[in-house]
């Protein structure tokens, strides 16, 4: 599919790579113009080829780029990173210190993948190129990442991944959320799902949540739906769906329910939240990780 690209904000385009063939979710990427250029969230390794091919066709010349920025390394936002750095040898790649460990030596990202996606995962999402030591960044909490007229603050956000980072933009005091605050679909618009696929910490979650919303950004872009400006509701909305999904899991085991009656109660829950009979794939697919941490942590420990 060809990228499309949308200039979303000042300096900030959108580029599209179309649907995620095990999710059916949107593969966005931004890039962000400046003296120093990055690109957040490159996606798996084919959005990162098509990114490059499709690109430029549009006047995005990621040849430009500096930054090669994964909020984390699951394979829709940093599969790809790597061939990135292999195809523009000038680039850095920026990752949380767990997420460099793993993107520097791929075997268990690789293996990982195998087991979610099956054997021939690389078909579709193309191979996962380790990125080399040195053209890694390794980022902290807080730190200020300068583009020129822009700074990117990067802001640890655990618990959809224990590596997740977030960014916030100067510019257009946006933040880049990747998956720190819920999945937005065209079919459900004004509902954040938090996707927990194993391993995820739903209590990090909701302290990350909370993190981010004190940082008051003006724009949230969605890693796999792209800019919105309800800032408050949609963050209070994923807030409120973490909290039911908690107490509905803690009945669940409390009852003595297997796991398959558990996420049978959270998708009629979340059915009747987004007012549709047919859930998108991820929300079947993005319970198992939550029922597995209270199992793991039954006592609230
Ligand atoms: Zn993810």
């Amino acid at each position: 599919m060809a990228v499309q690209v949308r200039k979303v904000a000042q300096d900030t385009y959108l580029l599209d790579c179309g649907l995620d063939p095990f999710f059916s979710m949107s593969n966005i990427a931004y890039f962000l113009d400046d003296d120093l250029p990055a690109l957040i969230d490159p996606g798996s390794g084919t959005a990162a080829a098509e990114l490059l091919d499709g690109a430029g066709q549009q006047g995005i010349d990621l040849k430009r780029l500096s930054y090669i920025v994964p909020t984390h390394i699951h394979l829709d936002h940093g599969g790809g990173a790597g061939y990135l750095a292999l195809r523009l040898p000038g680039t850095t790649v920026v990752l949380h210190p767990k997420g460099a460990a793993h993107l520097t030596d791929t075997s268990a990202l690789v293996r990982g993948a195998r087991l979610i996606f099956g054997d021939d995962f690389e078909k579709s999402l193309g191979a996962v190129i380790p990125v080399p030591k040195d053209r890694v960044h390794v980022v902290r909490d807080g730190e200020i990442i300068r583009l020129g007229k822009r700074e990117l603050k990067v802001v640890f956000s655990p618990g959809h991944a224990a590596h997740h980072i977030a960014l916030f933009d100067s510019l257009t005091k946006g933040l880049f959320c990747g998956d720190a605050l819920g999945f937005l679909t065209d079919s459900m618009p004004d509902v954040p799902f938090p996707v927990g696929l194993s391993p995820f910490d739903p209590r990090a979650y909701a302290q990350t949540i909370d993190k981010l919303a004190s940082l008051h950004p003006e724009v949230i872009f969605y890693a796999h739906h792209g800019p919105r400006t309800e800032v408050a509701q949609l963050i209070g909305k994923v807030k409120e769906v973490c909290l039911a999904f908690d107490e509905i899991i803690h009945q669940g085991i409390a009852a003595g329910e297997d796991d398959r009656q558990i996420s049978q109660r959270i998708l009629d829950y979340s059915s009747a939240l987004a007012q549709q009979a047919e859930l998108p794939v991820f929300a079947r697919v993005g319970i198992s990780g939550y029922i597995q941490y209270y199992r793991n942590h039954p006592s609230g420990s």
